[in-house]
């Protein structure tokens, strides 16, 4: 019979709640709890994408899609995926073993390292333990790149990456790294970008290439006919845009490896990114997210057609009957416009 099993906190991971309570269930419980929860001897709990999440929701008296979209980091993967896949994946995290999660969601196509250390900020341990009587794993510290906590914008605490449970406050006991500093703006900002993508339940979809696609346009960084890069252009504009702690943040180790990255992103539709990376480039190439979510998927520099003739000795001077234009991939902000009832043609190029 089932004696007592915690509710989850606010923003509480459900590596988090197993952890406070195996603790509270003492250390008797040892072995059994995994026998109890889910008939088996050991399991492994990720911190971010946890699976068996329908058992463990049943004994939270809660809803799986609930414990899915605010206890694990499941949003924040899934806002880059198409809803196939974040079908696939909600499904492998409630009803599956889990065995299929890093494929998943993306870990393995993004050169990221599938295991990070759990974070924690020491300031939300304070207000946690002064409102709850405990501190407990936050959700939003274990987004991958983010190294800072968001509410209180100082750096977080690291403790290894383990296999078995710990919590908090376990972890709390022994020596851990602190750096109160408080950190730059830009790196602040990236960081309540995460949190938000976390917190929105998958608002950005699959026409996240097609955006990238048109703003590269729209930035001179890509041939408007073909879509093609312009490589050298894409590096100086990185190299310009970003700061190392950026690259840092999101694993990418050079101006020519984002570019790559970026590269692969536009050049293949259906692929799998890392949530993480997206998130980064959406930074880079728009400023912030509000920004990216007002742009358009399609860019089209010189209005919709169609376009004037302007040949002065043709009766249909000045009326729409040009249908099709075409860009100079030499120069990707200047178009050609060709009358096909008279031959007319003249060029026109953006400002800027
Ligand atoms: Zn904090
Ligand atoms: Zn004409």
């Amino acid at each position: 019979m089932r004696m007592y099993f915690p509710k989850p906190y606010l923003d509480e991971t459900v590596y988090s709640l197993l952890a406070r309570y195996q603790v509270h269930a003492g250390s008797v419980v040892g072995e059994h709890i995994w026998k109890e929860l889910f008939q088996r001897r050991r399991l492994t709990i990720r911190m971010d994408l946890p699976a068996h999440l329908s058992i463990i929701a049943e004994w939270a008296g809660m809803d799986a899609q609930e414990l899915l979209q605010k206890h694990t980091l499941f949003p924040f993967y899934a806002a880059f995926m198409s809803e196939a896949r974040r079908k696939s994946l909600a499904d492998e995290m409630i009803h599956g073993s889990g065995n299929k999660i890093l494929y998943m969601s993306g870990h393995m196509a993004g050169g990221f390292s599938t295991h990070q250390n759990f974070r924690f900020c020491s300031l939300c341990v304070e207000k946690d333990r002064a409102l709850l009587g405990e501190a407990y794993w936050h959700r939003i510290h274990q987004i991958p790149g983010v190294a800072v906590c968001s509410i209180h914008e100082v750096n977080l605490g690291e403790f290894p990456d383990t296999k078995a449970l710990r919590s908090l406050e376990e972890v709390l006991y022994e020596p851990v790294n602190i750096d109160p500093e408080r950190k730059s703006k830009e790196v602040v900002g990236m960081v309540k970008d995460a949190v938000s993508l976390l917190e929105q339940e998958n608002r950005i979809e699959m026409n996240f290439r097609a955006k990238c696609m048109a703003r590269v346009k729209e930035m001179g960084l890509a041939t408007l006919g073909t879509e093609r890069i312009c490589e050298e252009k894409i590096k100086a504009f990185f190299s310009m845009r970003c700061h190392e702690e950026l690259f840092r943040m999101v694993g990418i180790q050079s101006v020519a490896d984002m570019s790559r990255w970026l590269k692969s992103i536009l050049h293949r539709e259906r692929g799998l990114y890392h949530a993480s990376r997206c998130w980064a480039l959406i930074r880079i190439l728009w400023g912030d997210l509000a920004s990216f979510y007002q742009s358009d998927a399609t860019w089209q520099p010189f209005g919709k057609g169609p376009w004037p003739c302007l040949n002065r000795m043709a009766e249909h001077y000045g009326q729409s009957v040009i249908l099709r234009i075409k860009y100079r991939n030499q120069e990707p902000r200047k178009a050609i416009f060709r009358c096909e009832l008279c031959g007319y043609t003249y060029m026109k190029k953006l400002d800027g």
